[in-house]
């Protein structure tokens, strides 16, 4: 049976099919390429991959019956999505449409295939800290109210209440994933960060020390932390990968309860935050990055971004208990040495 990998092509997609492949799994992707890569898919990864809308059921029908692979779909890893927080505030019709609209297609016809064949095809979902908005507390528990304070953040929230609705009534079993913020790239040196337009801090600092970009904008150093400037939680985009297969082993196994006749009136998400639990401040990154790099990063302090919290900070011991998941790359150093590796042999060109 295989694993469909929505968002197969983009960052966080091309490491969980790396990490499927290296498990074993045979996998399917599915992307339209609006953000995604094709060679990546293609040539690095060498996986299957159909192009297509989410929202496309025909399609989906088709993909989930096993039409575009040697075998039916067993499970979905759902990370297609389209993840620009500010354009999400100047074109929220796009985000809603996609991350939200589109998903509740997919989440449909797995109803529909799972009663077809009389089993659940259950849901890996990709949510985000963004759901949490501007925090009650730090660390941030899975149980602390959410409150997102964009159209991002929001469109992912309702994809959760979807997926406890959905379990509740249809008994679609899935596991949420909230991710601090991603970093870092594949130790192979041939997967990472590749977006366009890229807004990310660690790719951007890099960039400014290849002179990609005349320099770092340090976005506030007025904010009420050590050094004035915000702090987050940054997780090895392998690491995420990595929990996606546990969180696939225990939907699975959620699914064969209930194939074996469990109560479907149990179901409900399993909800997990991803993090390592250790903040950074942006300067302690930059600082980093140059130690890394042996380069300085030439900065410039800017006015706060909107929509920025101070402080993200996960608790996220609850996937270390439950699923047995355990970062092999939580150190900040480790981190941007993959990420260099991978900015160099992206730009060869560049000093
Ligand atoms: N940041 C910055 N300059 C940049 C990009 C980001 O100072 O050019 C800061 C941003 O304000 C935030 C942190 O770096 O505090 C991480 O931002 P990023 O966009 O990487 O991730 P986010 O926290 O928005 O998911």
């Amino acid at each position: 049976m295989t694993i469909l990998v929505t968002g197969g092509a983009g960052y966080i997609g091309s490491h969980a099919v790396r990490a499927l492949q290296r498990a074993g799994l045979p996998v399917l992707v599915l992307d339209n390429l609006v953000y995604g890569h094709r060679a990546i898919v293609e040539q690095v990864l060498q996986a299957p991959l159909v192009i297509g809308q989410l929202g496309d059921r025909d399609l989906l029908e088709s993909v989930l019956r096993g039409e575009r692979s040697a075998s039916p779909i067993q499970a979905v890893l759902h990370f297609a999505a389209y993840a620009y927080v500010g354009e999400s505030v100047v074109d929220p019709a796009k985000y809603y449409r996609n991350n939200l609209g589109d998903t509740l297609t997919l989440l449909e016809a797995l109803v529909a295939e799972g009663r077809r064949r009389g089993s659940p095809v259950p849901i890996v979902f990709s949510s985000t800290c963004a759901t949490y908005g501007v925090p009650e507390q730090v660390p941030i528990l899975e149980t602390t109210p959410q409150h997102p304070i964009n159209p991002y953040g929001h469109s992912k929230r309702m994809v959760e209440q979807l997926l406890h609705d959905f379990g509740a009534a249809y008994g679609l079993p899935s596991v949420i994933f909230r991710y601090f913020n991603a970093a870092g790239a594949d130790p192979a040196g041939d997967l990472g960060e590749d977006h366009d337009p890229e807004t990310h801090l660690i790719p951007l600092a890099l960039d400014a020390i290849t002179g990609r970009l005349p320099c770092l904008r340090i976005f506030g150093d007025d904010y009420p932390t050590a050094d004035g400037t915000c702090i987050r939680d940054y997780i090895h985009v392998s690491d995420l990968a990595d929990a996606h297969l546990l969180g696939l082993r225990r939907v699975e196994a959620e699914a064969r309860r209930l194939a074996d006749g469990g109560d479907p009136a149990t179901v409900k998400p399993a909800i997990f935050n991803l993090g390592n639990g250790k903040g950074y401040s942006v300067r302690e990154v930059i600082q980093a990055a140059e130690a890394v790099t042996g380069r300085p990063v030439p900065t410039l302090v800017a006015p706060r971004r909107p929509g920025d919290p101070p402080v993200l900070l996960a608790a996220a011991a609850a996937a270390q208990r439950e699923l047995g998941w355990r970062p092999r790359f939580p150190e900040l150093e480790v981190i941007l040495a993959h990420a260099w590796a991978w900015h160099q042999r992206r730009h060869p060109q560049l000093p």
